[in-house]
């Protein structure tokens, strides 16, 4: 069950709610986000909902019974549209690009992005400055070094910056630094660092783990929003199947199935969800046929050389293509 609280809900208020929630043997959360104050019970009592909601202090309740709650749909029926300023929105009834290089490399790089992205009308740059690397003695990342130098030339040029963060003490150095925090694959059930993403006001995309399930990953958000972050996205990226013909199997089914069990924006990975460049576009594509919000996707100036993911990596030739034949689905799904 969630209730949505009253803003001056009084103490005395407070108390009785809780009481009667105890009455039918609801074990209570609080959970107050940057937008609202909410209670969730968990129980299995039959109970009259009327009941609870009139009680002075209670906004709103709902029956969500699911084991992720304030992520579903089921109470939240209007989709989240999450904010990054300088009027950038995400979610239902737009469609956003993110794109860039998998690894930050150098300024030279950081530069040449930069200007590839802006004659392309594309607002946000992704890139990884602590990178997951299947082997430790791959390239690991530039670290905040590479953060602040990109964060210079990104600021100048009115890009917004989506990076992984691995690492809770991580955070708060980078906190000023990022507009979208993302939590990579390998991380996607770290509950600590989900936790803590929870308690600061930045944008998290999340990704599907590996070999996550749909409902671990409605329940890994929902340990950001019960922290206290609404604006979260998630992202399908593809998943280890038993086919070894490419690197992950993108499940497009994810995006159309997550499109209907929460409210939160889903965004589409085709470069690691199939992981062969020459297929990325049609992945891409056929992802916002499945109703994704948007796409993050490797580019670089030569892909050949790309510290990290090379093979997946579009050229900017080919992601310039791309965005204009995303943008063309995109207006065509929105007439149907
Ligand atoms: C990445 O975005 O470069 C990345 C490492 O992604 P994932 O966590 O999905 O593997
Ligand atoms: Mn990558």
């Amino acid at each position: 069950m969630i209730i949505q609280l009253d803003s001056h809900i009084s103490a005395p208020q407070l108390s009785a709610l809780e009481e009667a929630l105890n009455k039918i043997e609801y074990k209570t959360n609080r959970v107050t986000t940057q937008y609202a104050d909410y209670i969730i019970g968990v129980g299995n009592k039959p109970f009259d909902i009327r009941s609870i909601g009139i009680l002075p202090g209670v906004r709103d309740i709902h029956r969500v019974s699911d084991a992720y709650k304030l992520v579903s749909k089921k109470w939240r029926v209007e989709d989240t549209r999450i904010s990054l300023g300088d009027g950038l929105e995400i979610g239902t009834g737009s469609f956003s690009i993110m794109a860039g290089p998998c690894s930050i490399e150098s300024a030279a790089q950081v530069e040449e992005t930069i200007a590839h992205l802006k004659a392309a009308g594309v607002r946000i740059m992704r890139g990884g400055v602590y990178k997951p690397r299947s082997s430790p003695y791959a390239f690991r990342g530039l670290g905040m070094e590479g953060l602040k130098l990109w964060h210079e030339k990104a600021r100048e040029a009115g890009i917004k910056i989506i990076t992984e963060v691995m690492m809770v003490e991580q955070i708060e150095p980078m906190l000023e630094y990022v507009d979208i925090f993302q939590v990579g694959a390998r991380n996607s059930q770290n509950f600590n660092l989900l936790d803590a993403l929870g308690q600061v006001d930045r944008p998290v995309l999340l990704k599907r783990g590996i070999s996550g399930t749909i409902e671990e990953l409605l329940q890994a958000a929902e340990y950001i929003f019960s922290n206290g972050n609404e604006r979260i996205m998630l992202c399908e990226r593809g998943i280890r199947s038993y086919e070894g013909a490419y690197r992950n199997t993108m499940d497009i089914n994810a995006i159309a199935m997550l499109k209907a069990k929460t409210h939160l924006p889903v965004i589409a990975d085709p470069s690691h969800g199939i992981g062969l460049r020459q297929f990325v576009d049609k992945i891409a594509l056929a992802s916002v046929m499945a109703g994704a919000d948007g796409v993050i996707m490797e580019v670089h100036g030569q892909p050949e050389k790309a510290f990290s993911d090379g093979q997946q990596t579009l050229s900017y030739q080919e992601a310039n293509r791309l965005y204009s034949r995303l943008r063309q689905a995109f207006e065509l799904r929105e007439q149907f």
